[in-house]
């Protein structure tokens, strides 16, 4: 998480865009190309807080590459949000945005701060700040922002407010994400979990495992992991177990999940309305047959990867295995779909947003659902497929087939 060590996030990103394009033909230039973010853009900017002092915030904006098209990727507000980070994780949304052919590079920001700790006014300032100190690089047809981890529908209306003030007309393509009656679509807040629901159906079929009763283990409770939870219990599975940040819930025939849903706070906290809890690692170690890793980084590691009991692994948070986890899990049989596969329902759906502003016309939620699976499963059956055809892990076939638009649009450029 700190950007050091062996689970620095960057380098293993790296590490693996370096042998997919490798693998894919190519050479020394390109790989120099792609393995960093063409623009990071550091920025320290004030804001007021209710008591009248004024606090200076870091925040950050990287962007991977642009041969494809503009950049998209959330903003996360979080204390432990770092450069490093940030650029890893605009790597892994040209990868998602590669997957799932969608006309985008990738992008990421982030910004140094706890919202837990902050008041309501206090983040409309943060957002309305962070905007005006990014403005010059971002916009409908440059950068595109959207949520992720603790930013939410309210945050993406400031920051397109704040965007359309300074540029003097209405812009609801400057952000994805945002309230329905601000521009926002159809499906777009369930949008991830219910792409990593349908890559659940997909390796469960792979496996031979029915829907019904399967267990499943769910870590973390924000956005992706309680519309997860509610989509799993829907399909006739049983929830098991889940998580927050202060610990985990475990109950073998199968969670309340409409109550926990319910009873969680927007954060996604929830464990600490019981007395009966696990830790976190007692959670991953459960005894399932899916295991949806929904929370941060660095989550399954060489240090409990053997002790895993799920058949299937599916990434629906980024970042949430390493690469010595993922030798090992895959070793031992188990079914990985990698956060670049399983987690793109969400900028799918942030695409179908952008299309709906750019035309003035709006989808049913039917229509969005359909598209969705259509291209999650396009992309599984794409990733699965080079999985088995070359011999290589679906973390490395995710990412062969998530590069390879954008090397040959930055060819065809002439850039390389
Ligand atoms: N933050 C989400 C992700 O990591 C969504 C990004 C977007 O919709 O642009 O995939």
């Amino acid at each position: 998480m700190n950007g050091t060590g062996n689970n620095d996030v960057l380098t293993s990103t790296q590490i693996v865009i370096e042998d997919a394009l490798r693998k894919l033909g190519y050479g020394d230039d390109m790989i120099e190309l792609l393995k960093e973010p063409m623009r990071v853009l550091t920025v320290r900017f004030p804001v007021r807080m209710d008591d009248g002092k004024t606090r200076i915030f870091v925040g950050y904006r990287a962007q991977h590459n642009d041969a494809v098209g503009p950049t998209k990727g959330g903003v996360r507000f979080h204390p432990d949000v770092n450069e490093n980070e940030v650029k890893a994780l605009s790597i892994w949304m040209s990868l998602k945005c590669g997957i799932a052919d969608l006309p985008y590079g990738g992008g990421k920001g982030g910004i140094i701060c706890d919202p837990r700790k902050m008041s309501f006014r206090e983040l409309e300032r943060l957002s309305r700040g962070y905007v005006r100190a990014i403005s010059q690089i971002v916009g409908p047809t440059k950068d595109i922002p959207a949520p992720d981890v603790m930013t939410n529908a309210q945050i993406m209306a400031w920051m397109m407010d704040e965007y359309s003030r300074i540029r003097e007309f209405d812009s609801p393509a400057f952000i994805t994400g945002k309230p329905l009656v601000l521009g926002g679509s159809l499906g777009r807040e369930s949008a991830t979990a219910r792409g990593v629901a349908i890559m659940v159906d997909e390796a469960l079929n792979r496996k031979n495992i029915p829907i019904q009763n399967a267990r499943v283990v769910i870590q973390g409770f924000g956005n992706a992991g309680s519309y997860l939870a509610h989509f799993m219990h829907q399909a006739g599975a049983k929830v098991i177990g889940i998580s927050d940040v202060n610990g985990a819930l475990y109950n073998e025939d199968g969670l309340d999940v409409e109550y926990l849903m319910e009873r969680r706070d927007s954060f996604g906290t929830v464990t600490n309305l019981f007395r009966d809890t696990i830790t976190n690692d007692e959670l991953l170690k459960l005894d399932c047959d899916i295991l949806v890793p929904a929370a941060i980084e660095n989550q399954i590691t060489s240090e409990n990867a053997a002790d895993i009991k799920a058949k299937i692994i599916v990434e629906a948070a980024n970042g949430p295995t390493t690469l010595e986890a993922t030798k090992i899990v895959t070793d031992r049989g188990i079914l990985l779909v990698p956060d670049v596969l399983a987690s793109g329902g969400g900028v799918i759906v942030s695409y179908f947003e952008w299309v709906q502003n750019n035309q003035g016309y709006y989808w049913s939620e039917q229509e969005v659902d359909t598209k969705l699976r259509e291209m999650m499963v396009r992309g599984f059956n794409q990733v699965y497929e080079l999985h088995r055809r070359r011999n290589v892990d679906m973390r490395l076939a995710a990412y062969m087939v998530g590069v390879r638009k954008m090397a040959e649009a930055a060819r065809l450029r002439g850039w390389i």
